[in-house]
């Protein structure tokens, strides 16, 4: 039987052979031994309801059953060799996640992790256009290599080491901190209730209802509809990417990476018919349009397979990681045969371990799983009901600034008060953190100061588990308040 290493020892290791870097998440680190499903163990047998997923990764289950087996029958009979030989789970792969994309994104290229598979877009769409500059959003993760850290511009991550040259960064259209859109919005500060343009169902839910926000006007379907005649957010933030376009950047452009909904910056969603107009000004410069959707993808977002699709866009290049392999460490790049051939004619592109027999079993072995349990399905209903439920919370606790997101992606910002909207400070945002793992949930982070909470479980969770969720969520909230009333 397998036995984990003493908890002091861990910590003795981990100070001496491990990156300083300050990444444990707790106070008091959690030392894992096992997982199942959505729940996780401890070294000490403590039992943990998993909101973060590995960071948004492991996407049908901690050791799922059937992706374990196929692992286990592939390991015995091949687990390596490099994409120059071919080999069938390599080309089964290719050929059923090509079919989940739509025309003409058809080619497929395997690598191993999200930052080489946007490294690798960044190349692609260098090649392509001929040009240089790529743009992304403020707020964006798009990678921790030299080159995407170019394109990430998100809180910490944002290093004082050069990043990739020729990336430049515009304002995140950002509806709830950002200056236009909800309740601040500086066009129009004034609450109103309006028509969404979503029918009212059939309890006459949905449809309307007074908009905080501008993100939920609808709670029959959760759509993102951004209701124009309460401000003019999406204008105002096209603007500002046109001004982009136009001082930043050469005339000509290679690129633009947009996440669907930002992860790491908290969950945030952009005003409708925004990355469509965007999409355009990009085209029109001769650039690429890239899909991040290392979070977003595979169902996660409940209602499409892939976040773009909630977009309505068709992006030229489509990155993908996290989810793709429940935790197994594989990524892809899907482009069109035209821009496969632009590089290929002017880069042999090579990867030692990117499309390894192993990877690509488990990779189609998750893809099946997703079908078989109907996983996308149960994001969109979990996923809504999840959303309703910690919408309950912005009502409740002046400190809970928005709940928003779509499918099983919830973002939580905590605010000091309703009014100034300013972040709940980190040693706060901490402690409510501490406290939920302390109870039994794990939940992630985001944010520029780390003030929004991530609620990503993996997709097989149950409405009962969102049940137990929210209650520890909201005794931490009470726990905190009670303190912060002292
Ligand atoms: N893109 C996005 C949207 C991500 O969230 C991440 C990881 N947090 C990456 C790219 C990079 O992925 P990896 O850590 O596998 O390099």
């Amino acid at each position: 039987k397998y036995q984990s290493l003493a908890y002091s020892r861990v910590l003795a290791i981990h100070k001496q052979h491990l990156s300083p870097v300050d990444t444990a998440y707790f106070r008091k680190p959690l030392l894992l031994h096992q997982g199942h499903m959505e729940w996780l163990f401890d070294s000490e047998g403590n039992r943990y309801l998993d909101f973060f997923s590995g960071i948004v990764t492991v996407s049908v289950g901690h050791c799922h059953p059937k992706v374990s087996a196929v692992a286990k029958k592939q390991i015995d009979r091949l687990w390596h060799t490099s994409s120059v030989f071919f080999h069938s789970p390599m080309h089964e792969y290719a050929e059923k996640l090509s079919a989940l994309l739509p025309e003409p994104l058809k080619v497929i290229f395997l690598v191993n992790s999200g930052s080489e598979a946007n490294d690798l877009a960044m190349v692609m769409a260098r090649a392509h256009s001929n040009h240089t500059d790529i743009i992304s959003f403020r707020g964006a993760y798009h990678g921790c290599s030299p080159y995407t850290l170019g394109l990430t511009n998100v809180g910490i991550y944002k290093m004082e080491v050069p990043g990739g040259i020729g990336c430049q960064s515009t304002m995140c259209p950002d509806v709830f901190r950002g200056p236009w859109g909800g309740i601040h919005c500086r066009d129009s500060p004034v609450q109103t209730v309006r028509d969404c343009s979503c029918a009212p169902g059939p309890n006459g839910q949905g449809g309307r209802r007074e908009c905080h926000s501008n993100i939920k006007c609808c709670d029959l379907c959760m759509c993102v509809c951004f209701a124009t005649d309460c401000c003019q957010a999406k204008e105002r933030y096209i603007e500002q990417f046109k001004d982009t376009l136009n001082t930043s950047v050469a005339t000509s452009i290679a690129g633009f990476f947009a996440e669907p909904i930002q992860g790491v910056n908290g969950v945030v969603q952009y005003p409708k018919e925004f990355l469509k107009e965007a999409f355009a000004l990009v085209r029109e410069r001769g650039g690429v349009c890239i899909a991040d959707e290392v979070q977003t993808g595979f169902g996660r977002l409940g209602s499409h397979f892939w976040g773009f699709q909630t977009h309505d866009v068709l992006p030229d290049i489509v990155t993908m990681a996290k989810g793709i392999g429940n935790g197994f460490p594989m990524a892809a790049v899907v482009t069109t045969p035209e821009i496969a051939k632009s590089l290929a004619k002017r880069l042999l592109h090579f990867s030692t371990f990117g499309g390894n027999p192993l990877a690509c079993a488990i990779g189609s072995a998750v893809l099946e799983v997703i079908e078989e349990e109907n996983l996308q399905r149960n994001s969109q209903e979990v996923g809504t009901y999840m959303l309703l439920k910690f919408a309950k919370l912005r009502d409740e606790f002046d400190i809970v600034g928005d709940v928003r997101g779509k499918g099983l992606m919830v973002g939580i910002e905590m605010v000091q008060d309703k009014i100034s909207r300013q972040p709940l400070p980190k040693t706060e945002v901490n402690q409510i953190h501490e406290d939920c793992k302390d109870m039994g949930l794990l939940v992630g982070r985001g944010g520029n100061f780390s003030q929004t909470f991530r609620i990503v479980p993996p997709m097989c969770v149950t409405k009962m588990e969102v049940d137990f969720a929210y209650e520890v969520f909201r005794a931490a909230l009470i726990q905190h308040m009670e303190r912060r009333a002292k």
